[in-house]
């Protein structure tokens, strides 16, 4: 058949992972072409994920901050929020970044196809192009043939059957358009996507329910982390219902009624002008016709790969939320550079100690390789250390010393094999516990690192001093 492209490496996707590897791939002089069926690239983090959705949260963040400055004799009015410009700020910020990564292809002269690509065998793609503005889908089709391809189709929110279909009823991507201000809210899923969201509507003046199924919020996190969060928010949102699941959902004049099962179930439906579904994201796998391609794909829709991102077929590689847990750009990013990498030929592998989550609600929580409950769970003998934030001179003067740092060391060598932060800015203080881990540092180390005050980085310093049971006496 006829072919349009010809390409060394063609990567399907412009996610994190995507945009990641088809930049490496040029970067080691391969010729790539990139296809994204959206108009921009960046995938769901730039698009519909984490950058919009810090967006918000930092401006959140300083609406509250703003109204505990009365404890410090400062006064402000009451906030008058122009929701039209608010959703102006997050699309300019989403703006300026997939602007920058537009260049970054060109500067690259990687080849962008617009349009969905779906494998025809293991050498070529079929591409539906989109039309001008990106949005839908023409008929029109291009074949690019390839001689190495990375798949990187990403993930979607798992939807909820019994659900009907109404504008009120969002996703993520759906509570990021932020259309208006609901007065009620219902949260489905009290993992880190469905809190962020929580966080920055409550603080536009939502009152909000939350239903989790499981018996904690935050699921990952080591429970201490978690309860400092918890604690903090406790008059934050209306009920937080454990072990409780959103059972029916009926469409009615003033809203959407939602009925409930399980332990902290109330006894009448309840009813919302908005409710954010965030149980998860499923992978894309099985919408590439992966199979033509004879790439296997597992029944929930992952592709396995080995530690050079390879899948079963020797020249298709797969990365980021579509071949497994945890769904995180960061870990997308990595493993596309080692995809690029071992297209290119080169001896790389994905060998992580440790890849960071962070919930970046108020205040945010971050960890680290190993939690407490993993090494009981895996009967991994530790030791740990631990610094509250309530004798940090930074964290007190900051009027924000509820939370801690913990390191965990391996009882043994001693060297750290993971950490946790509940704090003010802890997602970018966790970032040192990373270099830690993979440099295998251990208490002594980390301890005697001269770190600066007053911070609360230096919070890291001190855990680790703890953990030595030397005196902390440095406020
Ligand atoms: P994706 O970002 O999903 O990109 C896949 C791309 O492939 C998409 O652009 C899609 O249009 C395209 N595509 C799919 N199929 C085809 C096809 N057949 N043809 C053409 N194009 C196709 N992670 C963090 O690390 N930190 C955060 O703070 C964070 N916050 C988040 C907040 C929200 C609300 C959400 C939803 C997610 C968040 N995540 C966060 C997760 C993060 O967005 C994902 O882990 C990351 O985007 C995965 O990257 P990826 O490259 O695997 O795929």
């Amino acid at each position: 058949g006829k072919v349009d492209h010809e390409c060394e490496v063609l990567v399907l996707g412009a996610g994190p992972g995507g945009y990641s590897a088809a930049f490496r791939s040029a970067d080691l002089g391969m010729n790539t072409v990139l296809v994204e069926r959206y108009p921009t690239l960046g995938g769901v983090c730039l698009n519909v994920g984490c950058i919009p959705s810090k967006a918000l949260l930092h401006t959140t963040s300083v609406m509250d901050e703003v109204k505990t400055m009365a404890k410090h004799g400062i006064t402000f009015g009451a906030p008058k929020i122009e929701i039209d410009q608010l959703r102006g700020y997050k699309e300019s910020v989403i703006a300026k970044l997939t602007g920058g990564l537009a260049g970054m292809a060109k500067a690259r002269k990687v080849k962008v196809v617009r349009g969905l690509g779906k494998f025809l065998d293991a050498n070529h793609v079929e591409v539906e192009l989109t039309d001008g503005t990106g949005q839908d889908l023409t008929g029109k089709k291009e074949v690019v043939r390839f001689q190495k391809a990375i798949i990187a189709a990403g993930s979607q929110p798992v939807k909820l059957p019994f659900l009907p279909e109404d504008p009120r009823i969002v996703d993520s991507t759906g509570a990021l358009l932020l259309k208006s201000i609901p007065k009620r809210m219902l949260v489905i899923g009290g993992g880190i996507i469905g809190l962020e969201m929580a966080t920055v509507y409550s603080t536009l003046g939502s009152r909000i329910d939350i239903a989790e199924m499981m018996d904690g919020l935050m699921a990952g996190a080591d429970r201490d982390l978690e309860k400092v969060w918890e604690k903090f928010n406790a008059g934050r949102f209306e009920k937080i219902m454990l072990k409780t699941r959103a059972a029916k959902a009926e469409v009615k004049p003033d809203g959407i009624q939602v009925s409930f099962e399980g332990e902290n179930a109330p006894a009448e439906p309840q009813t919302y002008d908005l409710v954010l579904v965030a149980v998860g994201r499923t992978p894309n796998g099985k919408k590439i016709d992966a199979g033509k391609a004879g790439v296997q794909v597992d029944e929930r829709g992952f592709i396995p790969v080995d530690k050079q991102m390879r899948t079963n077929v020797p020249n298709i590689f797969a990365i980021g939320d579509l071949v497994g847990q945890p769904m995180l750009a960061h870990k997308a990013v990595h493993e596309g550079h080692v995809a690029a990498e071992a297209a290119a030929g080169e001896k790389s592998y994905f060998d992580a100690k440790q890849i960071p989550s962070v919930a970046y609600t108020d205040p945010e929580v971050a960890w680290a390789g190993l939690t407490e409950e993993q090494c009981k769970a895996q009967g991994i003998a530790y030791e740990k250390g631990l610094f509250p934030w309530a004798a940090s001179g930074r964290a007190i003067a900051n009027g924000r010393d509820e939370g801690f740092t913990k390191l965990i060391f391996d009882a043994t060598t001693h060297r750290i094999i993971g950490g946790g932060i509940v704090g003010t800015h802890a997602g970018d203080l966790i970032g040192e516990v990373c270099l830690a881990i993979e440099m295998g540092a251990d208490a002594v180390d980390i301890g005697k690192t001269i770190h600066p005050h007053p911070t609360l980085g230096e919070s890291v310093g001190l855990a680790a001093e703890a953990a030595h049971g030397h005196c902390t006496d440095l406020p």
